[in-house]
């Protein structure tokens, strides 16, 4: 049974088309996700289904946001790229325009790192964004805004920003997949003078 799980970043503004903004890819998604008649249910449900192995899991989607900026629910300016839809408001947006009926159950999660500490240090990385974008301000207005969940990152994260992590390095594992490197990576975008913007390996949360 193939189990889809979208994962989108917040931060990762990196132009205006879809390959490059994870806020034009997500709003993209959930329409792709709509015209395709799946599902999408919260990801604890969609894990008690898996759980129960009940089949029809494999026609749901999971969303998930990762690292917990504040963009996963507020609109932003990207200094470069100008106005950015929060997440939370792509989906309310989808809400307006289709109506409760379509995706009904419409929800994402956002993982968050709990280490105020880890926080300030990748959020000091992106120093044009703009204020504490990794605060912790906003988690429970996504919580009480009934279409977002906050789940937990981990402690800290592996991250050349974060000089000790409580959680290890993963590279060390023996799990992590030949030739692909487990540790999360910045990627330098495209070309000097680009600030990095984060990304992680396939086999990395
Ligand atoms: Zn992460």
């Amino acid at each position: 049974m193939t189990i889809h799980v979208l994962t989108y970043h917040s931060h990762n503004v990196d132009g205006t088309a879809y390959a490059g903004n994870d806020h034009v890819a997500f709003a993209e998604d959930l329409e792709v996700i709509r015209r395709a008649g799946a599902e999408v249910v919260p990801l604890d449900e969609l894990a008690a289904r898996i759980a129960a192995r009940d089949r029809s899991a494999a026609r749901c989607v999971g969303l998930s946001f990762d690292d917990g900026p504040v963009f996963d629910v507020h609109d932003f300016v990207h200094p470069r790229f100008g106005p950015q839809r929060g997440f939370l408001n792509i989906m309310r947006d989808f809400r307006a325009r289709h109506g409760g009926r379509a995706l009904p159950r419409l929800h994402a999660t956002s993982f968050v790192i709990a280490s105020p500490q880890a926080r300030a240090c990748m959020q000091a990385e992106l120093p044009e964004y703009p204020g504490e974008w990794l605060s912790d301000a906003w988690w429970v207005e996504a919580m009480d805004s009934g279409l977002m969940g906050i789940g937990n990152h981990s402690w800290d994260h592996v991250h050349h920003a974060v000089p000790e992590t409580a959680i290890g390095n993963p590279s060390t594992r023996s799990k992590a997949p030949k030739g692909r490197s487990a540790r999360p990576r910045i990627s330098s975008g495209r070309g000097p003078g680009r600030r990095p913007r984060y990304s992680h390996s396939p086999s990395a949360t």
